[in-house]
C-alpha cells in the first residue's frame, strides 16, 4: 500500500515539473513515505529526516516532506523532532498535495493531518508507476478489524471501499498502457464493498468484472483476513481464469487463545478449515501468511503451536517478525506480559527456521511441473540471457532463454528447487 501511494506522490508530483532523481543529494524535495507498523521502520524514518535536516542546514531552499503512518499517528512528534521539516502530511491527504506544494514553494510550513479521507475519482491523477509489469490498484483503504497488536485502524482509518467503476476504468487504462498484472489491494482486500450498501459489490464481482476485460494479463490480490474468505470468493478464483491461484492469509498465531487475544476472529480450527477448502479446489495452489513471535503472554507451548501450524497446514511462505509494542494499542499496554527481548527473539529465529524448511518443501513439490510464468526482468550471467519471472502461483522462476522478454508470458518446466526460488527451462 505504502508503494503505491509513493507512486501516485511521484505521479502528482510531475504535474509540478518535478522529477524523480536516484541521487538523492541533487533534490530539491525530499519525502520520506513511512511505515509505523513497527518500531524499527519507524526509527529508520527519524534517521533518515535527520541526514536531510543536516542537508537544509547548508542549503535552505531544500523543502523536506515526511507523509505516511507515522505522520498520521503523531504529527506533534514528527515537528519536535524534525522542526525544520516544511509537510507533514497523512494518509488521508495525498489528493490534496497540489495545493499544498504551492504553499510549501512560498515557504509556508504546513501540517495538513485529516482524520477522514479527501474523497476523489483517483482516475483524475497520474501514477508514476515503478513497475513496468506490475501495477497495483488499492481496491479499500482502512480497516475495520482492530487486532490489538495493530495500528493500521488508528493510521488508515476504517474501511472505505473504492467506487467499482472507477477501478475498472483504472485497470482498463493499466491494460491499454501494457501492464500484464494487477495486484488488487487492500489492508484487508476481502472486505471490499462490505461499506457500500449494494450486495453486488464485493470483491468476487470484481475479480468477475475484471477478468471479462480484454487483454493478456493476470489478477492478484491481497491481503486476505481468514474468515473474511467467502465461498463466493474461492467461487470466483476458480471461474476467472486470470485470477491467480494465490492467497495470502495471514494467520499469525496458531494458537487459539493467542488469536483471541490479538482479537483475530477466527480459532486455529477455523483457520485449518479455510486452507483446507482452498487446497481442495485449487491443487496447486499456493498459501502464504504472517506469523508474530513472542505476542505477549505467549507460552512456550503456545509458540509451538505456530510451529507446528507451518508444517500441518503446508504453508507455501510466511512473512515474520517479533512481536513490536505499538502505541495506541491495546497489546502495547500489556507490558505486564511482554515476553523478554532475548526469548521474543529467539523464537523469531526459530520461526525464520521452520519457514526455511516450509520453502524449500514448497518449492520442492512443483520440479516436474509446467508453470505459466510472466518475466519480469533479465539477467546476463556468464554470457547467458537469464529470465527472471513470476508464476501465477507468485513463485519466483529463473531459466534461460534467447526468445522472450520482460512482460512475456511463458511456460517453464521446473528442474530445481532452492529455498526461495524455482529454476527451470522453456516448456512452449
Ligand atoms: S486485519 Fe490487518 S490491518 Fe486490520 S487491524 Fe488486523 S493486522 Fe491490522
Amino acid at each position: 500500500m505504502n508503494k503505491s501511494d509513493s507512486e501516485r506522490i511521484s505521479g502528482i508530483l510531475s504535474h509540478f515539473g518535478y522529477e524523480e532523481t536516484d541521487k538523492e543529494k541533487e533534490a530539491d524535495l525530499l519525502i520520506i513515505n513511512t511505515c509505523s507498523i513497527r518500531q524499527l521502520s519507524e526509527d529508520k524514518a527519524y534517521s533518515k529526516l535527520g541526514v536531510w535536516g543536516k542537508r537544509k542546514r547548508n542549503n535552505p531552499n531544500i523543502k523536506i516532506g515526511i507523509c505516511g503512518c507515522v505522520a498520521q499517528q503523531d504529527k506533534d512528534k514528527v515537528r519536535k523532532r524534525a522542526p525544520y521539516v516544511d509537510l507533514v502530511f497523512g494518509t488521508h491527504n495525498i489528493y490534496e498535495l497540489p495545493n499544498l506544494i504551492k504553499r510549501i514553494e512560498n515557504n509556508e510550513k504546513i501540517c495538513a493531518i485529516k482524520n477522514t479521507p479527501v474523497i476523489c475519482d483517483q482516475n483524475n491523477f497520474k501514477i508514476e508507476r515503478k513497475d513496468s509489469v506490475n501495477a497495483w490498484i488499492p481496491i479499500i483503504e482502512g480497516c475495520n478489524n482492530f487486532c490489538t497488536y495493530c495500528v493500521v485502524p488508528f493510521t488508515r482509518g476504517r474501511e472505505r471501499s473504492r467506487d467499482m467503476n472507477e477501478i475498472v476504468k483504472e485497470a482498463e487504462n493499466i491494460i491499454k498502457e501494457g501492464f500484464k498484472e494487477i495486484t488488487l489491494l487492500g489492508q484487508n482486500v476481502d472486505s471490499y464493498g462490505k461499506d457500500l450498501n449494494d450486495k453486488n459489490i464485493t470483491l468476487a464481482n470484481l475479480l468477475r468484472k475484471l477478468n471479462k476485460l480484454k487483454g493478456d494479463f493476470r489478477i492478484r490480490f491481497v491481503t486476505s483476513y481468514p474468515s473474511d474468505i467467502t465461498d463466493d470468493l474461492i467461487n470466483a478464483a476458480d471461474e476467472c481464469e486470470k485470477v491467480c491461484k494465490y492467497f495470502h492469509i495471514p494467520m499469525q498465531s496458531g494458537n487459539s487463545r493467542i488469536l483471541k487475544e490479538m482479537n483475530r476472529r477466527y480459532t486455529k480450527e477455523e483457520y485449518y478449515a479455510i486452507v483446507k477448502k482452498i487446497r481442495e479446489r485449487f491443487p496447486l495452489v499456493t498459501i502464504t501468511s504472517d506469523f508474530i513471535a513472542g505476542f505477549p503472554g505467549e507460552t512456550e507451548e503456545e509458540f509451538q503451536d505456530t510451529l507446528s501450524a507451518i508444517d500441518e497446514l503446508e504453508l507455501d511462505y510466511s512473512n515474520t517478525a517479533a512481536y513490536s509494542p505499538r502505541e495506541f494499542t491495546k497489546a502495547g499496554k500489556m507490558t505486564d506480559k511482554f515476553i523478554p527481548e532475548n526469548i521474543k527473539y529467539e523464537r523469531l529465529e526459530r520461526l525464520n527456521e521452520k519457514n526455511k524448511e516450509a520453502c524449500i518443501k514448497s518449492n520442492k513439490k512443483f520440479i516436474g511441473k509446467i508453470l505459466n510464468v510472466l518475466v519480469e526482468n533479465i539477467t546476463l550471467k556468464n554470457g547467458k540471457r537469464i529470465l527472471n519471472a513470476r508464476a501465477g502461483n507468485n513463485k519466483i522462476v529463473h531459466f534461460e532463454d534467447n526468445s522472450k522478454n520482460i512482460g512475456d508470458f511463458t511456460n517453464v518446466k521446473i528442474t530445481k528447487a532452492q529455498t526461495w526460488c524455482l529454476y527451470g527451462e522453456p516448456a512452449d
